[in-house]
């Protein structure tokens, strides 16, 4: 049956390949591994950031798990960049130059999405001498967002989308974005997604479903399960000192079972079902390795 964790972050000091392998072991089969965070270099240096990405995406390819790679500035490094630079023209500078390798390695085909890349949610962190700044800063944001819409079109990539706070109304504006940039929303990804699982609540954005139990027992409910395509994700963090708020690596496996123990669908439809929303959201096939 194929298992695809549609959201892995590997970091360092973490269990990397071990974790991989734990996920092969128990049934796990593909994942897209997504942009690290590390707190020990500049939050300004995608180049060291891509790079550890890709080497933790090939350790776990080394394990025999399937994966797909999304490379992006992610949008709360914005925040740390501006603490550094205090200077917004100069952060978002940097920030752009972090999407302009992403894009390099997108199109040189060195990685299969661009993510994870949204709006900001940790202003929280901005320095207080620098709070005054924030309603420039969200417009910022914004305007770089689209500006990725475009070129994400251009390039014909998918995108991942970190939104943990989007609502039906604000995913209703990001689908309006994609489709001027020329993107089609079914090329966007809603990582964490709440479930949205209607379409009135995603407006054609694929929900990427975190597997905590709660989403897990609206998901299994829902009379629109079988219509309306969704894929899994653990946003698993590697012991990165946000682990604990997210899933353990086994738990998309756990949630694939309990699909199949519902009774409402046989392996192979959940093999069929997801397959084909990994191979329209990321034009591949699944369960194969797609570099050497
Ligand atoms: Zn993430």
């Amino acid at each position: 049956m194929t298992v695809h964790d549609n959201h892995v972050h590997f970091h360092e000091g973490g269990l990397g390949r071990l974790a991989a392998r734990v996920f092969r072991t128990i049934g796990g089969t593909s994942m897209t591994v997504v942009t690290t965070y590390s707190r020990s270099i500049e939050p300004w240096n995608y180049e060291l950031l891509f790079r550890m990405t890709t080497e933790q995406e090939a350790a776990v390819r080394s394990e025999e798990v399937a994966t797909l790679l999304a490379l992006g500035p992610h949008p709360n490094s914005l925040i740390e960049i501006l603490n550094h630079t205090r200077s917004l023209e100069r952060a978002a500078e940097l920030q752009r130059a972090g999407f302009v390798r992403a894009f390099d390695a997108l199109e040189a085909q060195q990685a299969e999405c661009l993510g994870e890349i949204g709006l900001a949610t940790n202003y929280d962190r901005l320095e207080h001498r620098l709070t005054h700044l924030i309603p420039t800063l969200r417009e910022l944001e914004q305007t770089i967002l689209r500006e990725a819409f475009v070129r994400a079109a251009e390039l014909e990539v998918p995108v991942m989308l970190h939104t943990p706070t989007a609502s039906p109304d604000s995913l209703a504006q990001i689908a309006k974005w994609a489709k001027e940039a020329g993107l089609s929303t079914d090329r966007v990804i809603q990582h964490f997604s709440k479930p949205f699982l209607d379409p009135q609540e995603n407006h054609g954005i694929l929900p990427s479903i975190v597997c905590h139990s709660s989403n897990i027992h609206r998901l299994l409910k829902h009379p629109g399960l079988t219509e309306h395509p969704f894929l899994l994700e653990t946003d698993y963090m590697d012991l990165h000192p946000f682990y604990e708020q997210v899933c353990p690596i086994h738990q998309t496996v756990r949630v694939m079972y309990e699909l199949e123990q519902s009774g409402r669908f046989s392996a192979d439809q959940l093999t069929t079902m997801f397959d084909r929303t990994i191979e329209r959201i990321y034009r591949v096939q699944p369960g194969v390795r797609i570099r050497s």
